[in-house]
């Protein structure tokens, strides 16, 4: 499917995947509008992977505006915890997203197991963006990155499980980086950093246009 720039609709109620999702939008000329903002709900996750309840979020949010929508299903997969919390990931931090009670949750269980050598605490963030046209069609493009979880958490930037995460290769957690940092991507280029930034990066190969026709 081919987007042409004009209204898209980011469907997540998220501010920070909102900010995200818009930051790498931006050099494609959208007129880019969060779900919140124009007054739809959030539908229920009732799906059982990150691609059933990106396309649930995406198809909700394109048939109530009638505009094509952009929506992610992303979390955070333990491996010593069996890929928990996963599709869960905004739930463990409770109704009052309390992601600082989320990582301590976390780590209590890493503890619980002896996790304690990097190898023993590894975790990727996995993302899928998923596009709705308002008249149906719908496609799916998934991205993930590979770390290890650090104790205490490091940075105030970000959002979520971001301080807690080091991306492999790298010193800083995702929540010492700067935006760009994180995404680690600008169109054109060949490399992305964050589940997020690679998935946006399959997404903008298949559905924007290319790099060349892109400001910036
Ligand atoms: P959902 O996709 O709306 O169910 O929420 C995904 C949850 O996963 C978010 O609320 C965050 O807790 C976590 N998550 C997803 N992506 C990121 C990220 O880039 N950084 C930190 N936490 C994330």
């Amino acid at each position: 499917m081919r987007l042409h720039p004009g209204p898209l609709v980011v469907a997540s109620h998220n501010a920070g995947k909102v900010a995200e999702i818009s930051d790498l939008l931006s050099p494609y000329g959208f007129d880019v509008r969060a779900a919140a903002d124009i007054g739809l709900i959030e539908p229920e996750e009732t799906g059982e992977t990150f691609a059933e309840n990106a396309v649930l979020k995406a198809r909700a949010a394109a048939a109530a505006s009638g505009l094509p929508a952009l929506a992610d299903d992303s979390g955070l997969a333990v491996e010593a915890l069996d890929g928990a919390p996963g599709i869960y990931s905004a739930r463990w931090a409770g109704d009052g997203r309390d992601f600082a009670q989320a990582m301590r949750n976390i780590e209590e269980k890493l503890a619980g197991l002896g996790a304690d050598s990097p190898q023993k605490r590894r975790a990727a963030f996995v993302c899928v963006l998923a596009l709705a046209m308002p008249e149906g069609a719908v496609e799916t493009f998934e991205g993930r990155v590979e770390g290890t979880l650090v104790w205490p958490p490091r940075g105030d930037r970000g959002f979520g499980y971001d301080p807690m995460f080091l991306p492999e290769g790298h010193s800083r957690t995702f929540g010492e980086m700067s935006a760009e940092e994180k995404h680690g991507w600008r169109p054109g280029e060949e490399e992305a950093l964050s589940h997020r930034a690679r998935a946006f990066k399959a997404f903008a190969a298949s559905c924007l246009p290319a790099a060349s026709a892109v400001a910036g």
